[in-house]
């Protein structure tokens, strides 16, 4: 695996203090578990210490609740092993390409992937939704086929986007297995999978506060709020 898209040093930065909440940690942390280079940068970051800690600013509370738990679970999370797979993870191996899934990334889908239940999207494009306790972003895994644009795509928020399996172009830009793309609303952008075959993503997205909000003006009569 080549990874030629990485990390910012920015959200390195914020893993690394524990102001990214739990979808963003997700993603983070599955593409250090894949590349050895931003591990390293993770590391030197942290090697720096307490006087660049201190520059960061400082997470909220929720935010400290999602870190703490995101521990938690990596602590519970069964460690990688060589071995390989069981019977049970053919569906992880066929989804990357014999590779299975970062941690901790693994520990959220369950270790039985054959139960994973993909939800059709239209035209050849499947996601699923990850169940996390994170309130201001949602991860999902997208599953599109070659030649498919990315579809839910959103130009409102700050986007993560992980690849698992396959390849997509961005404009002039591939992306790989093990390649992260970090997008905010200032990034124009129109992901197309390759033609040789299917992609697999991790995405968070920024939850969808208007949409919310919109939802709730629409009950409010029914409310009485
Ligand atoms: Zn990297």
């Amino acid at each position: 695996m080549i990874i030629q898209h990485h990390l910012s040093d920015e959200t390195i930065l914020e893993y690394a203090g524990g102001s990214l909440s739990e979808a963003w940690s997700i993603a983070v942390a599955s593409h250090l578990a894949l590349c050895p280079a931003c591990r390293k940068r993770l590391r030197g970051m942290e090697d720096a210490g307490g006087a660049l800690m201190a520059t960061i600013e400082c997470a909220d509370t929720s935010s400290d609740q999602s870190w703490e738990e995101m521990k938690r679970r990596l602590a519970d999370a069964p460690r990688v092993t060589p071995e390989p797979a069981a019977s049970a993870d053919l569906e992880v191996d066929t989804a990357t390409d014999g590779a299975r899934l970062p941690e901790p990334l693994r520990s959220y889908l369950g270790g039985d992937l054959d139960g994973l239940k993909w939800k059709s999207l239209g035209g050849g494009a499947y996601h699923l939704p990850i169940p996390t306790e994170d309130r201001s972003a949602s991860a999902r895994l997208l599953r599109i086929g070659p030649g498919k644009a990315v579809p839910e795509h959103t130009h409102n928020g700050r986007e993560l986007t992980l690849v698992l399996k396959g390849s997509y172009h961005d404009g002039a830009r591939q992306y790989r297995t093990g390649d992260i793309s970090e997008a905010d609303e200032d990034v124009e952008h129109q992901p197309i999978v390759d033609m040789d075959g299917e992609c697999v993503c991790l995405a968070i997205t920024d939850a969808p506060l208007k949409f919310r909000s919109w939802v709730v003006r629409l009950v409010q009569p029914f409310l009485g709020i």
